[in-house]
């Protein structure tokens, strides 16, 4: 048994000393393998007792008695096999806690191949797999069910109390289980004959599981917008042909539907996933959280009998509602963000990973998983197709079409012959373009009157929110930063708060600087409040909402908006990269872009594919209707080949320049990374401890004669965050195996002292270098 421990852990966990006969009698037997959420982690093995033979499977959870504990641990059952137990003393699975498997056999190996490509313990990989809801059964309730005791005679029943008798008449007569609830109204009595009979075991209960029957399923509401089908253009049911070709070819295949904005990407998941539908299976489309609008959800609906839309703003109750439901095979399509990867859909047929180069898809807590790599190892399992969809490929999926790893179907044009917008640069070095002061150029201000004149409606994205991005004081130059992050706060108007976007650390905006008492503390750098004050004086005719993190905390707020939006109540839309994505509004004439070069200068080595991205998505929301549509981004750097490539649409310029500066450093996707990063509250000893990592990394590397980049430990941009310090080690090679194989080697026995609370994590293909 591989414990993954060492002898004298072991020891500790497993009585030892077992006696003679126990090591004699057993032979051939059935064995169990148990992994646990709480170190230690497993797989241990465990003796399947008789009784348990039958039901015992692998995706079940069940207890187990682990060291010296009194009562049976609570573990997941990976696999079921034969064994020999002789020379090992192995103790016994104690009990069930399922009566089926959460997690049929397929996904039982999507987990333990979680577990090891990200190496994070297979117990934790089902705690992210099978919701907690589920696991605790939210909105259920437990009601005994009786039935009568068997071999009961008349003259037994005759001898009973009149009240006892009329219940046991009646149940008989019923022939079916009844709860003690709804024989005390039949049979017209209290409770009390009831629990008489139970104990006389007359009546033999039996305990069922049920969902509330209150249960509060939202109205899924759409806004507005009616969903017709279409007459595909050529380029669609070019792309379909391919897709459907693909369903019916049985074998797993990754695709990549690249489609610019606008030219109908939607529609063609939807006909694949009705082509998949017709022949009874199912599919999974997954979107970032955003873009999960009421439209999005609307064209599902209306396209399809059962859809289940899962979002984080289910009740606990509503999501193990729905994973019931999609387990039983009563969903066709299950649409959400990127835990829906994971949907028990029992005859999935199809998964879509629409926008896949958006880094939502990337879990940033354990385990740090990326939807597009699980649906990946997911499909491949199932033998279905894989479909990525989006305007702006990442790099990745890129690579994947020009390595043969992925089939590339290219829409090049937009629906019903629409252009693409026109997109003009704006250059705010120069002075008399910059316009007197504030953020709205003179073009762009001018662009604005014209669609306002025109009853058009313009988008302005600046990906930065709250009102200021920096608090100094102009006197000492003090800057009043985080306590726990070191990072500036951002002063935020609504409520005079000063608040650090990396821990929601807040308090009141000083009046006065904090380090000299200066009073005349000056707010720098532009978020999306200040920008609705400049626009509000800038048009003051128009109805201007704002939409980024700060407006969209209530529930529904950001649907409100979209359906005033849509039906045109309001006229200037403005906020952070959540109006970037995936909205189709057809009157929207404009779209300015405030600051184009704000994740242009990032230490990311994603920063140039960051900005391409972005705004040639927010060019997109435009030219959607029959009036055409421009675009106006302002920018420092208009000769930046991310800024140029996305103002000409033109993705191909785009990776081309973009792969050889990944071709120099052997950067994603030509090469692979992984990162560590090591936190603790003392940073001398948090960095002795990423040395000591670093040691052993070579020594790994080293051992197993791997040619992998270590770069560091050095101290990540966020130097400090939520009072912890942080390093990090970054190890690239051409190769992901070889990277996670040097890691897991150095790592497998490294432990750090608990008292000094210093944490290490280990991120495979980090998307967030910060
Ligand atoms: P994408 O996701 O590629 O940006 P969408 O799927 O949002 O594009 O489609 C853009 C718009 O075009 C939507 O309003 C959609 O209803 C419409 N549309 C899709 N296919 C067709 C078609 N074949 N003919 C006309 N309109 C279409
Ligand atoms: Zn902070």
């Amino acid at each position: 048994m591989d414990t993954g421990l060492g002898p004298a852990a072991q020891s500790e966990l497993f009585e030892t000393n077992p006696p003679p006969w126990e090591l004699a009698v057993e032979d051939d037997v059935t064995l169990a393998s148990i992994v646990f959420s709480r170190s230690p982690h497993g797989p241990y093995d465990y003796r399947i007792p008789d009784s348990l033979r039958e039901e015992l499977k692998p995706g079940m959870r069940v207890g187990v008695p682990l060291g010296h504990r009194k009562k049976p641990t609570p573990g997941w059952c990976v696999a079921v096999k034969e064994g020999k137990a002789v020379h090992r003393k192995l103790r016994d699975v104690a009990e069930c806690l399922d009566e089926s498997p959460l997690c049929d056999a397929s996904l039982v190996r999507l987990v333990m191949w979680m577990s090891h490509y990200y190496q994070v313990p297979a117990g934790q990989v089902f705690d992210t797999l099978i919701p907690s809801s589920v696991r605790t059964a939210a909105g259920t309730k437990q009601t005994t069910y009786f039935t009568p005791a068997k071999g009961l005679s008349d003259a037994e029943l005759e001898k009973l109390p009149a009240k006892q008798q009329v219940v046991m008449r009646f149940l008989i007569s019923q022939n079916r289980p009844m709860s003690s609830a709804e024989l005390a109204v039949a049979a017209k009595c209290t409770a009390d004959p009831i629990k008489r009979l139970k104990k006389k075991n007359l009546i033999v209960p039996e305990v069922r599981r049920e969902m509330h029957s209150g249960i509060r399923i939202l109205a899924q509401t759409n806004d507005g917008e009616t969903e017709r089908t279409h007459h595909l253009t050529e380029q669609q049911t070019a792309a379909l042909g391919r897709i459907t070709a693909a369903v019916d070819s049985g074998r797993g295949r990754t695709l990549l539907l690249h489609g610019v904005t606008g030219s109908g990407k939607t529609e063609v998941y939807i006909r694949a996933i009705e082509h998949v539908v017709a022949q009874a299976g199912s599919a999974i489309v997954m979107v970032p959280e955003i873009s999960l609008t009421p439209q999005t959800r609307g064209r599902f609906e209306s396209r399809f009998e059962s859809v289940a839309v899962l979002h984080s703003q289910m009740s606990p109750s509503e999501r193990h509602f729905h994973w019931q439901r999609i387990r039983r095979g009563e969903v066709q399509v299950v649409i959400g963000p990127r835990s829906a990867v994971f949907a028990p859909l029992p005859n999935l047929g199809l998964i879509v990973l629409d926008e896949e180069h958006d880094t939502s898809f990337k879990q940033d807590t354990q385990p740090r998983y990326h939807a597009r790599k699980v649906a990946h190892a997911r499909a491949m399992s199932l033998g279905i197709p894989l479909l990525l969809g989006s305007a702006t490929p990442s790099m990745e999926a890129w690579h994947a079409t020009q390595s043969g790893h992925a089939e590339l179907i290219s829409m090049p044009d937009r629906v019903a012959g629409r252009p693409m917008p026109d997109v003009q640069l704006v250059d705010l070095r120069v002075r008399d373009e910059r316009g007197g002061g504030g953020a709205i150029s003179r073009p762009l201000k001018l662009a604005v009157d014209e669609t306002l004149r025109e009853k058009g409606q313009a988008i302005l994205l600046l990906n930065r929110r709250g009102f200021a991005t920096t608090i100094q004081c102009p006197a000492c130059g003090h800057v009043v930063a985080c306590p726990d992050c070191d990072m500036p706060l951002t002063h935020h108007r609504d409520g005079g708060k000063a608040m650090c976007h990396y821990c929601d650390y807040t308090i009141g905006t000083p009046p006065w600087c904090p380090a000299c008492r200066f009073d005349g503390i000056r707010y720098g750098g532009l978020g999306t409040q200040k920008l609705e004050v400049e626009a509000k004086a800038k048009f003051p005719h128009a109805k201007i909402a704002r939409m980024d993190g700060d407006t969209m905390k209530r529930p529904g707020s950001h649907q409100r908006v979209l359906s005033e939006f849509r039906s045109g109540e309001i006229d200037i839309l403005l906020g952070t990269q959540m109006i970037a994505k995936g909205l189709d509004f057809p009157n929207v004439l404009l779209v300015g872009v405030i600051n184009a070069d704000s994740a242009l200068h990032f230490p990311d080595f994603r920063a140039a594919e960051r900005t391409f991205q972005l705004v040639t998505q927010v060019a997109g929301r435009t030219g959607r209707g029959d009036r055409g549509g421009r675009v106006i981004v302002q920018t420092f750097t208009p000769e930046h080949p991310a800024i140029q490539a996305a103002s000409r649409h033109d993705y191909f310029k785009f990776v081309e320049e973009e792969m050889v500066n990944r071709r120099k450093f052997n950067y994603p996707p030509l090469g692979s990374v992984a990162r560590i990063i090591i936190r603790g509250p003392v940073e001398e000893k948090t960095e002795a401890v990423a040395d000591s990592i670093l040691a052993r990394l070579e020594s790994a590397r080293d051992l197993l004669n791997s040619e992998v980049r270590i770069l560091g430990p050095a101290p990540p941009p966020i130097v400090r965050l939520r009072g912890k310090y942080r390093f990090h080690l970054l190890l690239q090679a051409t190769e992901a195996a070889v990277v996670g194989e040097t890691i897991r080697r150095a790592l497998a026995d490294f432990k750090t002292d608990p008292k000094e609370e210093i944490e290490f994590l280990v991120d495979i293909d980090p998307v967030n270098l910060l």
